[in-house]
């Protein structure tokens, strides 16, 4: 018995080891990859359900690993959020998105809104608004052309999420609440804090043909942003079905597959970006 033990044992330690390592390799990488510029953006067009334009795109972070290829932010993220490496992977993030959207009204095209999100060490920072607005000034864009994402969990302490969120909208940016109905906080906070906009989460918009309560959801989450007048956004359309659906609520914004794929800023630009009339 006892033997059979400590095989198990000494399995379970190795496996432990294993995983522990490559978590330690990834995060040594990842400090490297920001001087070796191996993280990009895509972007993910955000449509007018009302008019069909494009209004906006949500930035999103990738990191194309020299071993391991192209990863995907899920498999870094909750890492660089761990050891604070999301702290600089976020300011770099927020610095080449503004970049690249002053680039498209430098170049002519009609000034649309870039999303940002922002991870919860960055939003517990005292200087963020600081941070953003002096990343505004050094890269010329308005501030009324940024728009930072927050999840309902950053809002869990109000005290705080209040005075961040106001420091944030006197710069003049948008503030929107990401993965709505995911999270758990009060509704009591939607009439208290200086938001934007509602991003309703893919999983309720997903079922949203097939499953009265994510049908009942969506209806009441659009009907309470009239209401408050916010504006709202689903996130994760991928049917035309959904799409008449979110039209017949009056939802204002669409994002999702049925539109485009987050793309890189070549494409965003030859696809998707308007010519100013004129
Ligand atoms: P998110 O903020 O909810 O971003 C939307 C995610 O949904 C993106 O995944 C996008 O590719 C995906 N998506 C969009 N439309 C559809 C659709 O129609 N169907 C399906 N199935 N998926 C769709 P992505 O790019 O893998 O990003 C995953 C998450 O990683 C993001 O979720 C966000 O929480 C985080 N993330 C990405 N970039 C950043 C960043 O720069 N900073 C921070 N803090 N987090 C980021
Ligand atoms: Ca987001
Ligand atoms: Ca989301
Ligand atoms: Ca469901």
């Amino acid at each position: 018995h006892a033997k059979e033990h400590d095989l198990i044992f000494i399995r379970y330690n190795e496996g432990m080891k294993k995983r522990t390592q490559s978590r330690v390799e990834l995060e040594n990488d990842m400090r490297k990859a920001l001087e070796r510029d191996e993280f990009f953006l895509e972007f993910q067009p955000q449509f007018s359900l009302a008019s069909g334009k494009m209004v906006g795109m949500e930035a999103l972070v990738r990191w194309n690993h020299p071993k391991r290829g192209l990863l995907p932010p899920n498999e870094f993220i909750p890492l660089a959020e761990d050891s604070g490496l999301i702290v600089p992977l976020g300011e770099w993030v927020l610095k080449t998105a503004c970049q690249h959207n002053r680039d498209w009204q430098l170049q002519g095209y009609e000034p649309v809104t870039v999303s940002v999100n922002l991870s919860m060490r960055q939003f517990r920072q005292y200087n963020l608004a600081d941070k953003v607005d002096a990343i505004l000034k050094e890269v010329g864009l308005a501030a009324k052309y940024l728009e930072l994402e927050v999840t309902e969990s950053m809002t869990f302490d109000i005290d705080t999420a209040l005075n961040q969120l106001q420091s944030l909208k006197r710069l003049g940016v948008h503030i929107s609440i990401d993965d709505f109905g995911t999270g758990y906080s009060s509704l009591n906070y939607l009439k208290n804090l200086p938001i934007d906009r509602l991003k309703i989460d893919r999983s309720f918009v997903k079922e949203v043909m097939l499953d009265g309560n994510d049908a009942a959801i969506v209806s009441t989450i659009t009907t309470m942003a009239h209401h408050l007048k916010l504006k709202v956004t689903a996130e994760g359309v991928e049917s035309e079905e959904q799409l008449e659906f979110l039209k017949g609520q009056n939802c204002h914004e669409g994002q999702g597959y049925l539109f485009s794929k987050p793309v890189p800023a070549r494409v965003l630009e030859s696809e998707f970006l308007n010519r100013l009339a004129g």
